[in-house]
């Protein structure tokens, strides 16, 4: 796939990224820092979907752990917190000057505008970032699926995860210190090899619409940009 002809796309990143060193909530440097990123892929004129994950706050499988909570009601409180993270991003993104509309999965009319693909897709034309909370709305799944899911609804031309790794690894980089990284690989090769930035939902989802999965860093400054309008910087591209 050609990155330089690249409009739309739809950033994912995991909430736990948000977290930092705490290990759980917002880190507000971190919050200051991802807005920036989306900032300068905004003012490289991307149209900009974003997904956040909700892994700072909650996670379903954690919360049913105990066998108090059931797993579908951690499933909702995990939704849920991926809408608290959706609302800090926007606070965060209109601290810097842009337009952002959340919409949630979830009914939240108070909070959020409900998620309307066509509305969705009008924001979009209209250069707003539009970051969709809540997932799919639909427990025993992850906000990865989530993901690409909207970015095939709204014709994304690639989905981006942006993780703490530069890209996908032959084997694991923190066990082995030859290990490759894979510039491209096939969905096939990614189901067989289960990689574990994304899960197999979401592969199988985007290889069903011919999306390209684009795997690179989010925490190295620029990065993103780079990438998207100069295609340089270490990434893998999953297609
Ligand atoms: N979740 C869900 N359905 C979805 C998306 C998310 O039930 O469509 C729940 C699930 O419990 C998940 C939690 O929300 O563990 C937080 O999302 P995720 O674990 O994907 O967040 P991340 O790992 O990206 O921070």
């Amino acid at each position: 796939m050609e990155i330089k002809n690249v409009k739309r796309v739809l950033v994912k990143f995991s909430g736990e990224a948000l977290a930092g060193d705490a290990g759980s909530g917002i880190d507000l440097e971190i919050l200051k820092f991802v807005a920036n990123e989306i900032r300068q892929l905004a003012n490289a004129n991307f149209e900009i979907g974003i997904v956040i994950g909700g892994g700072n706050i909650i996670r379903g499988v954690s919360a049913a752990e105990g066998g108090i909570i059931r797993r579908t009601s951690g499933d909702y409180m995990g939704m849920l917190g991926t809408v608290i993270n959706a609302i800090a991003l926007q606070e965060a993104l209109e601290y810097l000057g842009l337009d952002v509309r959340v919409q949630s999965a979830i009914d939240i009319t108070e909070v959020c505008e409900k998620y309307i693909y066509r509305k969705a897709i009008r924001h979009l034309e209209k250069n707003r970032i539009v970051v969709f909370g809540a997932g799919t709305g639909n427990p025993f799944f992850t906000t990865d699926t989530a993901a690409t899911l909207r970015a095939v609804e709204i014709g994304a031309d690639l989905i981006i995860k942006a993780t703490k790794v530069d890209g996908v690894y032959d084997k694991d980089p923190n066990k082995f210190s030859d290990a490759k990284l894979l510039k491209t690989l096939n969905y096939d090769e990614a189901l067989r090899d289960h990689i574990r930035v994304m899960d197999d939902t979401a592969i199988a989802l985007a290889k069903d619409n011919k999306l390209p999965i684009l795997v690179c860093n989010m925490f190295k400054e620029g990065n993103l940009n780079a990438i998207l309008t100069e295609c340089s910087g270490e990434y893998s591209i999953v297609s």
